[in-house]
Protein backbone atom coordinates (compact mmCIF):
# COMPACT_ATOMS: atom_id res chain seq x y z
CA UNK A 1 0.00 0.00 0.00
CA UNK A 2 1.41 3.40 -1.17
CA UNK A 3 2.34 5.64 2.20
CA UNK A 4 1.28 9.44 2.26
CA UNK A 5 2.68 12.03 4.57
CA UNK A 6 0.70 14.95 5.33
CA UNK A 7 2.98 17.61 6.97
CA UNK A 8 0.70 19.93 9.09
CA UNK A 9 -2.26 20.09 9.36
CA UNK A 10 -3.61 22.29 7.77
CA UNK A 11 -7.19 22.30 6.07
CA UNK A 12 -5.94 21.29 1.96
CA UNK A 13 -3.74 17.98 3.83
CA UNK A 14 -6.63 17.23 6.40
CA UNK A 15 -9.08 16.76 3.25
CA UNK A 16 -6.48 15.24 1.37
CA UNK A 17 -5.84 12.81 3.48
CA UNK A 18 -9.15 11.89 4.62
CA UNK A 19 -10.20 11.30 0.66
CA UNK A 20 -6.91 9.28 0.50
CA UNK A 21 -7.43 7.12 3.42
CA UNK A 22 -10.79 6.30 1.98
CA UNK A 23 -9.75 4.95 -1.07
CA UNK A 24 -7.33 2.84 0.59
CA UNK A 25 -4.19 5.06 0.69
CA UNK A 26 -2.24 4.56 4.22
CA UNK A 27 -1.81 8.46 5.20
CA UNK A 28 -0.56 10.05 8.50
CA UNK A 29 -1.09 13.80 9.60
CA UNK A 30 1.99 15.07 11.28
CA UNK A 31 0.90 17.88 13.45
CA UNK A 32 3.02 20.34 15.97
CA UNK A 33 -0.01 21.07 18.34
CA UNK A 34 -2.46 19.20 20.56
CA UNK A 35 -5.51 18.39 18.89
CA UNK A 36 -7.86 20.39 21.19
CA UNK A 37 -5.16 23.30 20.86
CA UNK A 38 -5.94 22.99 16.78
CA UNK A 39 -6.73 26.28 14.65
CA UNK A 40 -7.76 30.00 16.06
CA UNK A 41 -9.60 31.09 18.60
CA UNK A 42 -11.79 32.53 16.04
CA UNK A 43 -14.70 32.41 13.73
CA UNK A 44 -14.11 32.27 10.02
CA UNK A 45 -16.22 32.77 6.96
CA UNK A 46 -15.76 29.93 4.12
CA UNK A 47 -18.47 28.75 1.40
CA UNK A 48 -20.24 25.37 2.86
CA UNK A 49 -20.13 23.85 -1.01
CA UNK A 50 -16.29 23.44 -0.73
CA UNK A 51 -16.90 20.38 2.26
CA UNK A 52 -19.09 18.66 0.34
CA UNK A 53 -16.45 18.92 -2.78
CA UNK A 54 -13.80 17.28 -0.56
CA UNK A 55 -16.32 14.84 0.38
CA UNK A 56 -16.47 16.26 3.95
CA UNK A 57 -20.49 15.81 5.33
CA UNK A 58 -22.03 18.52 5.90
CA UNK A 59 -21.53 20.37 9.32
CA UNK A 60 -24.69 20.32 11.79
CA UNK A 61 -26.73 24.17 11.83
CA UNK A 62 -25.83 24.32 15.04
CA UNK A 63 -22.46 25.53 14.37
CA UNK A 64 -22.78 28.05 12.20
CA UNK A 65 -24.65 31.22 11.15
CA UNK A 66 -24.45 33.32 7.70
CA UNK A 67 -22.08 36.03 7.29
CA UNK A 68 -23.03 39.40 7.46
CA UNK A 69 -22.89 42.10 4.39
CA UNK A 70 -19.67 43.66 5.13
CA UNK A 71 -19.75 48.10 4.92
CA UNK A 72 -16.24 49.59 3.27
CA UNK A 73 -14.72 52.26 4.03
CA UNK A 74 -11.80 54.52 2.46
CA UNK A 75 -9.20 56.27 4.10
CA UNK A 76 -11.16 59.63 5.16
CA UNK A 77 -14.35 57.57 6.30
CA UNK A 78 -16.13 59.62 3.75
CA UNK A 79 -18.01 56.99 1.46
CA UNK A 80 -19.51 53.72 2.69
CA UNK A 81 -19.59 51.03 0.15
CA UNK A 82 -21.93 47.87 1.55
CA UNK A 83 -22.33 44.65 0.25
CA UNK A 84 -25.31 42.64 -1.15
CA UNK A 85 -24.38 39.27 -1.80
CA UNK A 86 -27.17 37.34 -2.55
CA UNK A 87 -28.72 35.14 0.18
CA UNK A 88 -27.51 31.78 -2.41
CA UNK A 89 -24.32 32.75 -2.12
CA UNK A 90 -23.70 33.80 1.41
CA UNK A 91 -20.80 31.92 3.02
CA UNK A 92 -21.10 30.85 6.66
CA UNK A 93 -19.17 31.55 9.86
CA UNK A 94 -17.65 28.80 12.46
CA UNK A 95 -15.64 28.81 14.97
CA UNK A 96 -12.30 27.76 13.45
CA UNK A 97 -11.70 25.22 16.36
CA UNK A 98 -15.55 23.67 14.94
CA UNK A 99 -14.14 23.54 11.20
CA UNK A 100 -11.03 21.73 12.39
CA UNK A 101 -13.32 19.49 14.92
CA UNK A 102 -15.45 18.41 12.21
CA UNK A 103 -12.79 17.66 9.63
CA UNK A 104 -10.19 15.64 11.41
CA UNK A 105 -13.52 13.39 12.78
CA UNK A 106 -14.58 12.81 9.43
CA UNK A 107 -11.11 12.09 8.03
CA UNK A 108 -10.40 9.84 11.27
CA UNK A 109 -13.41 7.92 10.19
CA UNK A 110 -12.16 7.59 7.23
CA UNK A 111 -8.92 5.87 8.01
CA UNK A 112 -6.67 8.76 8.36
CA UNK A 113 -4.07 9.03 10.97
CA UNK A 114 -2.57 11.78 12.59
CA UNK A 115 0.22 12.53 14.97
CA UNK A 116 -0.53 15.40 17.31
CA UNK A 117 2.03 17.18 19.62
CA UNK A 118 4.58 16.61 16.49
CA UNK A 119 6.98 19.31 15.11
CA UNK A 120 7.79 18.44 11.24
CA UNK A 121 11.28 20.04 10.93
CA UNK A 122 11.83 19.65 7.04
CA UNK A 123 12.11 17.17 3.91
CA UNK A 124 14.13 14.23 3.95
CA UNK A 125 16.22 13.93 0.27
CA UNK A 126 17.21 11.61 -2.33
CA UNK A 127 18.86 12.94 -4.85
CA UNK A 128 15.90 15.49 -6.36
CA UNK A 129 12.93 13.40 -4.84
CA UNK A 130 11.30 14.18 -1.19
CA UNK A 131 11.42 10.51 0.34
CA UNK A 132 9.58 11.68 3.55
CA UNK A 133 10.05 14.24 6.40
CA UNK A 134 12.23 15.07 9.67
CA UNK A 135 10.29 14.92 12.62
CA UNK A 136 10.67 16.07 16.46
CA UNK A 137 10.33 12.43 17.06
CA UNK A 138 12.59 11.07 14.48
CA UNK A 139 12.51 10.46 10.44
CA UNK A 140 9.32 9.20 8.68
CA UNK A 141 9.68 7.69 5.28
CA UNK A 142 6.55 8.25 2.44
CA UNK A 143 5.84 7.98 -1.03
CA UNK A 144 4.47 10.98 -1.04
CA UNK A 145 4.51 14.29 1.55
CA UNK A 146 1.52 16.51 1.07
CA UNK A 147 2.79 20.15 2.61
CA UNK A 148 -0.09 21.20 4.27
CA UNK A 149 2.33 23.49 6.75
CA UNK A 150 0.72 26.72 5.95
CA UNK A 151 3.03 30.40 4.91
CA UNK A 152 6.46 29.35 6.78
CA UNK A 153 6.33 25.19 6.36
CA UNK A 154 9.88 23.99 7.39
CA UNK A 155 8.92 21.16 4.56
CA UNK A 156 8.65 23.55 1.47
CA UNK A 157 11.83 26.00 2.98
CA UNK A 158 14.04 23.19 3.39
CA UNK A 159 13.51 21.86 -0.69
CA UNK A 160 17.55 22.25 -2.22
CA UNK A 161 16.77 24.48 -5.18
CA UNK A 162 17.08 22.00 -7.65
CA UNK A 163 13.41 21.18 -7.01
CA UNK A 164 12.60 24.32 -8.20
CA UNK A 165 9.64 25.37 -5.81
CA UNK A 166 10.67 29.00 -4.77
CA UNK A 167 9.57 29.11 -0.86
CA UNK A 168 10.09 32.89 -0.90
CA UNK A 169 7.22 35.04 0.25
CA UNK A 170 8.32 38.02 -0.80
CA UNK A 171 7.74 42.10 -0.35
CA UNK A 172 4.06 43.15 0.26
CA UNK A 173 3.18 39.07 0.09
CA UNK A 174 2.20 38.41 4.03
CA UNK A 175 -0.14 40.18 5.88
CA UNK A 176 0.49 40.76 9.27
CA UNK A 177 -2.52 40.09 11.39
CA UNK A 178 -3.84 41.53 14.83
CA UNK A 179 -7.02 39.72 15.80
CA UNK A 180 -8.79 40.21 19.30
CA UNK A 181 -12.14 39.87 20.19
CA UNK A 182 -13.02 42.87 22.78
CA UNK A 183 -16.61 42.63 25.43
CA UNK A 184 -18.94 45.07 23.86
CA UNK A 185 -19.91 47.72 25.16
CA UNK A 186 -23.53 49.26 25.34
CA UNK A 187 -22.66 52.26 24.21
CA UNK A 188 -23.08 54.38 20.86
CA UNK A 189 -25.50 53.29 18.22
CA UNK A 190 -24.06 50.52 15.79
CA UNK A 191 -24.77 51.73 12.29
CA UNK A 192 -22.72 48.88 9.89
CA UNK A 193 -22.00 45.66 12.04
CA UNK A 194 -18.99 44.80 10.03
CA UNK A 195 -16.72 47.57 8.76
CA UNK A 196 -13.89 47.31 6.95
CA UNK A 197 -11.55 50.46 7.11
CA UNK A 198 -8.57 50.67 4.47
CA UNK A 199 -6.01 52.60 5.03
CA UNK A 200 -6.98 53.46 8.42
CA UNK A 201 -4.55 56.15 9.71
CA UNK A 202 -3.30 56.35 6.24
CA UNK A 203 -1.04 53.26 7.56
CA UNK A 204 -0.98 50.64 4.22
CA UNK A 205 -3.12 47.64 5.55
CA UNK A 206 -7.30 47.09 6.79
CA UNK A 207 -8.77 47.20 9.83
CA UNK A 208 -12.23 45.45 10.47
CA UNK A 209 -14.58 45.87 13.10
CA UNK A 210 -17.31 43.23 13.50
CA UNK A 211 -19.93 43.85 16.42
CA UNK A 212 -21.80 40.67 17.60
CA UNK A 213 -23.73 40.39 20.26
CA UNK A 214 -21.96 39.73 22.93
CA UNK A 215 -18.39 41.39 21.48
CA UNK A 216 -16.54 43.22 18.98
CA UNK A 217 -14.28 41.34 16.64
CA UNK A 218 -11.57 43.63 15.76
CA UNK A 219 -8.70 42.85 13.39
CA UNK A 220 -5.57 45.28 11.99
CA UNK A 221 -3.71 44.26 8.98
CA UNK A 222 -1.00 45.31 7.36
CA UNK A 223 1.77 44.80 4.96
CA UNK A 224 4.54 45.45 7.16
CA UNK A 225 5.25 43.82 11.34
CA UNK A 226 3.40 45.51 13.66
CA UNK A 227 4.01 45.21 17.99
CA UNK A 228 1.38 44.84 20.50
CA UNK A 229 1.50 48.22 21.37
CA UNK A 230 0.89 50.17 18.18
CA UNK A 231 -2.23 47.40 17.60
CA UNK A 232 -3.40 48.41 21.05
CA UNK A 233 -3.25 51.87 19.81
CA UNK A 234 -4.91 51.36 16.60
CA UNK A 235 -7.86 49.70 18.29
CA UNK A 236 -7.81 52.69 21.33
CA UNK A 237 -8.28 54.51 17.38
CA UNK A 238 -11.08 52.91 16.61
CA UNK A 239 -12.84 53.30 19.62
CA UNK A 240 -12.97 56.73 19.11
CA UNK A 241 -15.32 55.90 16.45
CA UNK A 242 -16.55 52.93 17.66
CA UNK A 243 -17.48 53.20 21.11
CA UNK A 244 -19.28 50.15 21.59
CA UNK A 245 -15.68 48.11 21.31
CA UNK A 246 -14.90 47.51 25.04
CA UNK A 247 -11.09 47.26 26.66
CA UNK A 248 -11.63 43.41 28.00
CA UNK A 249 -9.83 41.28 25.94
CA UNK A 250 -12.50 37.89 25.59
CA UNK A 251 -10.73 35.76 23.25
CA UNK A 252 -7.74 35.74 20.59
CA UNK A 253 -5.33 38.95 20.79
CA UNK A 254 -2.69 37.41 18.76
CA UNK A 255 -0.56 37.71 15.73
CA UNK A 256 -0.59 35.75 12.59
CA UNK A 257 0.30 36.08 8.63
CA UNK A 258 -2.02 35.68 5.93
CA UNK A 259 -0.09 34.76 2.15
CA UNK A 260 -1.63 37.11 -0.32
CA UNK A 261 0.31 36.32 -3.80
CA UNK A 262 0.12 34.52 -6.46
CA UNK A 263 0.20 30.50 -5.91
CA UNK A 264 3.97 28.90 -6.06
CA UNK A 265 4.87 29.11 -9.33
CA UNK A 266 5.56 25.44 -8.74
CA UNK A 267 3.35 23.65 -6.32
CA UNK A 268 4.55 20.12 -7.15
CA UNK A 269 8.21 18.42 -7.60
CA UNK A 270 9.40 14.59 -7.01
CA UNK A 271 7.48 13.18 -3.89
CA UNK A 272 6.17 16.59 -3.13
CA UNK A 273 3.24 18.94 -3.76
CA UNK A 274 1.97 21.69 -1.71
CA UNK A 275 -1.45 22.71 -0.53
CA UNK A 276 -2.89 25.38 1.11
CA UNK A 277 -1.27 28.65 2.69
CA UNK A 278 2.04 26.85 1.90
CA UNK A 279 0.95 26.58 -1.97
CA UNK A 280 -0.63 30.33 -0.92
CA UNK A 281 -3.52 29.31 -2.42
CA UNK A 282 -5.57 32.40 -0.58
CA UNK A 283 -7.68 34.59 -2.04
CA UNK A 284 -5.04 37.36 -2.63
CA UNK A 285 -7.23 40.82 -1.79
CA UNK A 286 -9.15 39.17 0.84
CA UNK A 287 -6.78 36.51 2.04
CA UNK A 288 -9.73 33.74 2.06
CA UNK A 289 -7.95 30.30 2.24
CA UNK A 290 -10.17 27.42 3.76
CA UNK A 291 -12.89 26.68 0.87
CA UNK A 292 -9.71 26.79 -2.14
CA UNK A 293 -7.79 24.32 0.35
CA UNK A 294 -10.43 21.59 0.23
CA UNK A 295 -11.45 22.17 -3.84
CA UNK A 296 -7.63 21.68 -4.01
CA UNK A 297 -7.72 18.57 -2.12
CA UNK A 298 -10.27 17.26 -4.05
CA UNK A 299 -7.94 18.09 -7.45
CA UNK A 300 -4.84 16.71 -5.68
CA UNK A 301 -6.63 13.45 -4.47
CA UNK A 302 -8.11 12.66 -8.27
CA UNK A 303 -4.14 12.95 -9.84
CA UNK A 304 -3.21 10.79 -6.87
CA UNK A 305 -5.83 8.16 -7.99
CA UNK A 306 -4.89 8.37 -11.03
CA UNK A 307 -1.39 7.65 -10.75
CA UNK A 308 -1.63 3.78 -10.61
CA UNK A 309 1.80 3.02 -10.57
CA UNK A 310 2.19 4.97 -7.81
CA UNK A 311 5.33 7.45 -9.16
CA UNK A 312 4.40 10.73 -7.81
CA UNK A 313 6.80 12.45 -10.06
CA UNK A 314 6.28 15.95 -11.21
CA UNK A 315 5.46 14.70 -14.11
CA UNK A 316 2.44 12.54 -12.61
CA UNK A 317 1.93 15.06 -10.22
CA UNK A 318 1.91 18.54 -12.43
CA UNK A 319 -1.70 17.44 -13.51
CA UNK A 320 -2.43 18.79 -10.07
CA UNK A 321 -0.79 22.07 -11.02
CA UNK A 322 -2.71 22.21 -14.25
CA UNK A 323 -5.84 21.82 -13.20
CA UNK A 324 -5.45 23.97 -9.92
CA UNK A 325 -4.68 26.96 -12.27
CA UNK A 326 -6.99 26.49 -14.15
CA UNK A 327 -9.75 26.49 -12.12
CA UNK A 328 -8.40 28.89 -9.13
CA UNK A 329 -4.53 30.21 -9.98
CA UNK A 330 -4.92 31.84 -12.77
CA UNK A 331 -7.61 34.14 -11.42
CA UNK A 332 -5.91 34.63 -8.39
CA UNK A 333 -2.59 34.98 -10.00
CA UNK A 334 -4.32 38.06 -11.69
CA UNK A 335 -6.27 39.38 -8.30
CA UNK A 336 -2.20 39.34 -6.68
CA UNK A 337 -1.56 42.27 -9.60
CA UNK A 338 -4.92 44.36 -8.68
CA UNK A 339 -3.62 43.67 -4.53
CA UNK A 340 0.06 44.56 -5.92
CA UNK A 341 -1.56 48.02 -7.04
CA UNK A 342 -3.59 48.76 -3.90
CA UNK A 343 0.00 48.66 -2.44
CA UNK A 344 0.97 51.35 -4.60
CA UNK A 345 -2.37 53.86 -3.81
CA UNK A 346 -1.92 57.21 -1.45
CA UNK A 347 -5.17 57.03 0.92
CA UNK A 348 -5.55 60.69 -1.05
CA UNK A 349 -5.56 58.14 -3.87
CA UNK A 350 -7.90 55.46 -2.34
CA UNK A 351 -10.57 57.94 -0.90
CA UNK A 352 -10.99 59.37 -4.76
CA UNK A 353 -11.56 55.92 -5.84
CA UNK A 354 -13.95 55.32 -3.29
CA UNK A 355 -15.61 59.11 -3.53
CA UNK A 356 -15.66 58.82 -7.49
CA UNK A 357 -17.38 55.72 -7.79
CA UNK A 358 -14.60 53.60 -9.72
CA UNK A 359 -14.75 51.37 -6.99
CA UNK A 360 -18.37 50.94 -6.18
CA UNK A 361 -20.55 48.57 -3.67
CA UNK A 362 -20.55 45.58 -6.13
CA UNK A 363 -16.66 45.19 -6.52
CA UNK A 364 -16.61 44.98 -3.01
CA UNK A 365 -19.47 41.80 -3.04
CA UNK A 366 -16.05 39.87 -3.28
CA UNK A 367 -15.83 36.15 -1.98
CA UNK A 368 -14.04 33.23 -1.86
CA UNK A 369 -16.03 32.11 -4.89
CA UNK A 370 -14.52 35.24 -6.79
CA UNK A 371 -11.61 34.13 -9.26
CA UNK A 372 -11.71 36.44 -12.00
CA UNK A 373 -11.30 39.97 -11.82
CA UNK A 374 -13.41 39.84 -14.82
CA UNK A 375 -16.43 38.25 -13.24
CA UNK A 376 -16.12 40.42 -10.34
CA UNK A 377 -16.65 43.73 -12.30
CA UNK A 378 -18.93 42.24 -15.15
CA UNK A 379 -22.28 41.99 -12.54
CA UNK A 380 -22.19 45.73 -12.46
CA UNK A 381 -24.18 48.23 -14.52
CA UNK A 382 -23.20 47.86 -18.15
CA UNK A 383 -21.16 51.21 -18.25
CA UNK A 384 -19.63 50.43 -15.48
CA UNK A 385 -15.96 49.54 -17.16
CA UNK A 386 -16.16 52.85 -18.85
CA UNK A 387 -16.80 54.70 -15.80
CA UNK A 388 -13.77 53.05 -13.91
CA UNK A 389 -11.81 53.92 -16.90
CA UNK A 390 -12.71 57.78 -16.96
CA UNK A 391 -12.78 58.07 -13.58
CA UNK A 392 -8.92 56.94 -13.17
CA UNK A 393 -8.21 58.95 -16.66
CA UNK A 394 -9.07 62.13 -14.92
CA UNK A 395 -6.49 61.69 -12.31
CA UNK A 396 -3.15 61.77 -14.34
CA UNK A 397 -0.98 60.86 -11.30
CA UNK A 398 -3.50 58.17 -10.50
CA UNK A 399 -3.18 57.01 -14.36
CA UNK A 400 0.12 56.96 -14.97
CA UNK A 401 0.47 54.67 -11.68
CA UNK A 402 -2.31 52.12 -12.94
CA UNK A 403 -0.92 52.43 -16.65
CA UNK A 404 1.53 49.41 -15.47
CA UNK A 405 -0.96 47.34 -14.26
CA UNK A 406 -2.96 46.73 -16.80
CA UNK A 407 0.04 45.80 -18.38
CA UNK A 408 0.98 43.75 -15.81
CA UNK A 409 -2.25 41.76 -15.35
CA UNK A 410 -2.28 41.17 -19.31
CA UNK A 411 1.58 39.52 -19.25
CA UNK A 412 0.11 37.25 -15.82
CA UNK A 413 -2.97 35.93 -17.60
CA UNK A 414 -0.95 35.23 -20.90
CA UNK A 415 1.26 33.89 -18.91
CA UNK A 416 -0.89 31.54 -17.13
CA UNK A 417 -3.13 30.64 -20.11
CA UNK A 418 0.05 29.13 -21.29
CA UNK A 419 0.71 26.66 -18.88
CA UNK A 420 2.15 23.38 -20.22
CA UNK A 421 -1.09 20.90 -20.41
CA UNK A 422 1.54 18.15 -20.23
CA UNK A 423 4.81 17.99 -18.20
CA UNK A 424 7.99 18.21 -19.94
CA UNK A 425 10.81 19.48 -17.66
CA UNK A 426 12.06 22.08 -20.53
CA UNK A 427 8.37 23.18 -21.22
CA UNK A 428 7.89 23.54 -17.46
CA UNK A 429 10.86 25.28 -16.57
CA UNK A 430 10.76 27.47 -19.46
CA UNK A 431 6.67 28.30 -18.49
CA UNK A 432 8.01 28.53 -14.78
CA UNK A 433 10.46 31.87 -15.36
CA UNK A 434 8.01 33.08 -17.77
CA UNK A 435 5.83 33.42 -14.97
CA UNK A 436 8.03 34.48 -12.61
CA UNK A 437 9.58 37.45 -14.81
CA UNK A 438 6.14 38.13 -15.48
CA UNK A 439 5.11 38.28 -11.76
CA UNK A 440 8.09 40.49 -11.05
CA UNK A 441 7.18 42.86 -13.34
CA UNK A 442 7.26 46.73 -11.36
CA UNK A 443 3.75 48.35 -11.01
C1 LIG B 1 -6.69 36.14 11.12
C2 LIG B 1 -7.00 35.23 9.99
C3 LIG B 1 -8.29 35.17 9.52
C4 LIG B 1 -8.61 34.35 8.45
N1 LIG B 1 -9.89 34.28 8.07
C5 LIG B 1 -10.24 33.44 7.08
C6 LIG B 1 -11.59 33.30 6.74
O1 LIG B 1 -12.48 33.91 7.35
N2 LIG B 1 -11.90 32.47 5.71
C7 LIG B 1 -10.95 31.77 5.03
O2 LIG B 1 -11.28 31.04 4.09
N3 LIG B 1 -9.66 31.89 5.35
C8 LIG B 1 -9.27 32.70 6.36
N4 LIG B 1 -7.96 32.81 6.70
C9 LIG B 1 -6.95 32.08 5.91
C10 LIG B 1 -6.93 30.65 6.30
O3 LIG B 1 -6.56 30.55 7.66
C11 LIG B 1 -5.95 29.82 5.46
O4 LIG B 1 -5.85 30.28 4.17
C12 LIG B 1 -6.42 28.38 5.45
O5 LIG B 1 -6.48 27.91 6.76
C13 LIG B 1 -5.47 27.49 4.66
O6 LIG B 1 -4.24 27.46 5.29
P1 LIG B 1 -3.63 26.09 5.78
O7 LIG B 1 -4.69 25.35 6.51
O8 LIG B 1 -2.97 25.46 4.64
O9 LIG B 1 -2.50 26.63 6.74
P2 LIG B 1 -2.55 26.95 8.27
O10 LIG B 1 -3.87 27.44 8.69
O11 LIG B 1 -1.36 27.79 8.55
O12 LIG B 1 -2.34 25.51 8.92
C14 LIG B 1 -1.08 24.90 8.92
C15 LIG B 1 -1.08 23.79 9.93
O13 LIG B 1 0.22 23.23 9.95
C16 LIG B 1 0.71 23.20 11.29
N5 LIG B 1 2.16 23.38 11.24
C17 LIG B 1 2.84 24.50 10.90
N6 LIG B 1 4.17 24.27 10.99
C18 LIG B 1 4.30 22.99 11.40
C19 LIG B 1 5.41 22.17 11.67
N7 LIG B 1 6.66 22.62 11.56
N8 LIG B 1 5.21 20.90 12.04
C20 LIG B 1 3.95 20.40 12.16
N9 LIG B 1 2.86 21.13 11.95
C21 LIG B 1 3.02 22.41 11.55
C22 LIG B 1 0.01 24.35 12.00
O14 LIG B 1 -0.01 24.14 13.38
C23 LIG B 1 -1.37 24.28 11.35
O15 LIG B 1 -2.18 23.34 12.01
C24 LIG B 1 -7.59 33.59 7.79
C25 LIG B 1 -6.30 33.63 8.26
C26 LIG B 1 -5.99 34.43 9.37
C27 LIG B 1 -4.58 34.42 9.85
Amino acid sequence: MKKIVVAGGGHGGIAAASLLARAGYDVTVYEKNAEENMGYDWTDIFAPGALKTAGFPPVPEEKYTYKDNMTFYGPGFRTALRQDIPADKLEIKMERRDIYAHIISAARTNGAKFEFNCGVLGPMMLGNRVVGIKTENGEVYADLVIDACGIDSPVKKGLPAVCGVNGETGKNNRFYVYRAFYNRTGEGEVKDKYKVCLFSEGKLGIGWIATEEEYTDVLIGRFEPFDLEEAKRTTDYYRESNPSIGTELKRGGSFVSIPVRQPLSRLVCDGYAAIGDSAYMTVPIIGSGIANSFKAAKMLFNVIKKDSGGAYSQDTLWDYQVKYYKELGAGFAVLACVKEALTVLTPDEADYLFDSGVINAKDMSIDADSTDIMKIVSGNEPNDIKKKVTGVVKDSVLFKKMLPVGKKITAVASVTAAMPKRYSKTAVDKWVSAYEKAISMKI
